[in-house]
């Protein structure tokens, strides 16, 4: 079994991304509305990796009303100078998809616009949502054969599996998406070469459900005791897995380096 380490790998790019931003003057706006625990913990490290590779973040905290925040991203959008928009979700007591719609689809960091997902929908470039370009990046990097692969997604959230279905049916791959009405979820993951979980439930895919050498990549993160863990059953599924994600330490940290990969690729379109 080989453990895909998404935190060494996140690493790497990040020393590739540097270099590179050197060359590119990148500003990140997020905007913030009101308080929340684990937000401030996610804005938290967006700002240190980006400052960290050289980009310049502006943070906004907004206590207004909805049209306050449609005004910033307004302005924003028409500011030469700043290259991506991050809405940081959830937007307590605002309709979060409403105002998301207003970010200019060019500054869409997360990918989640009409515009972005319409065209991952008909296989032209466009901005992949950061988890999904994560997980298939992570794949290419331990050379994971996706085209022809039988790849069974659980979970057809908007942020993960859904997004995940199409990009994954762009690379050939024969994608099963399951959720939580799907019958017999063992037999089709027992069949399946790649088993990706974006669930939020622990222990979810159990030993029986694998097959020997299956690829497993666990999107789940669920708090269960005070530690972190993610949807598979790991130390009884690992060994008849030939590569595995963990949970702290796969997928999480390449989310946080797409958001960077992201703001790469806007900078050098604006420019071009
Ligand atoms: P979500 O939108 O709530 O989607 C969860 C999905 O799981 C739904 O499609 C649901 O089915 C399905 N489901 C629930 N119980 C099930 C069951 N017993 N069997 C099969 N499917 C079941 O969640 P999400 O935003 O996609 O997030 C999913 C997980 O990924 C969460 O733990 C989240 O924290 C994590 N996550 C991690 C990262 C990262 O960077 N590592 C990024 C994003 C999310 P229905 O549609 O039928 O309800």
């Amino acid at each position: 079994m080989i453990l895909m380490d998404g935190k060494s790998y996140r690493d790497e790019l990040l020393i590739e991304y540097k270099e590179r931003i050197k060359e590119l003057d990148i500003t990140l706006a997020i905007i913030q509305v009101g308080n929340n625990d684990a937000s401030n913990l996610y804005i938290k490290n967006k700002i240190k990796y980006c400052n960290d590779v050289g980009i310049d973040v502006k943070y906004y905290n907004i206590d207004g009303s909805e049209k306050d925040v449609i005004d910033l991203i307004n302005k924003l959008n028409n500011d030469d100078k700043i290259t991506g928009i991050i809405l940081q979700s959830p937007t307590p007591n605002m309709d979060y998809d409403m105002l998301a719609e207003h970010i200019d689809y060019r500054k869409d960091v997360d990918g989640f616009s009409k515009e972005n997902i319409y065209k991952l929908y008909m296989n032209e470039e466009s901005i992949i949502p950061c988890t999904v370009k994560g997980i298939i990046k992570i794949l290419d990097h331990y050379n994971i054969e996706i085209s022809g692969s039988n790849i069974c997604i659980i979970g057809r959230g908007n942020i993960v599996g859904k997004p995940l279905s199409l990009a994954l049916t762009n690379r050939n791959a024969t994608v099963t998406l399951c959720h939580s009405k799907t019958k017999n979820l063992k037999e089709i993951t027992k069949k399946s070469d790649i088993i990706i979980s974006a669930v939020g439930k622990a222990n979810i895919i159990t030993k029986s459900m694998v097959k020997d050498g299956f690829v497993g990549i666990d999107v789940g993160i669920n708090r269960i005791d005070g530690k972190l863990v993610g949807d598979f059953d790991f130390d009884n599924i690992k060994d008849k897995a030939s590569y595995i994600t963990p949970v702290p330490g796969g997928i999480g940290p390449m989310t946080i380096a797409m958001i960077i990969d992201n703001l790469i690729e806007m900078s050098i379109k604006k420019e071009n």
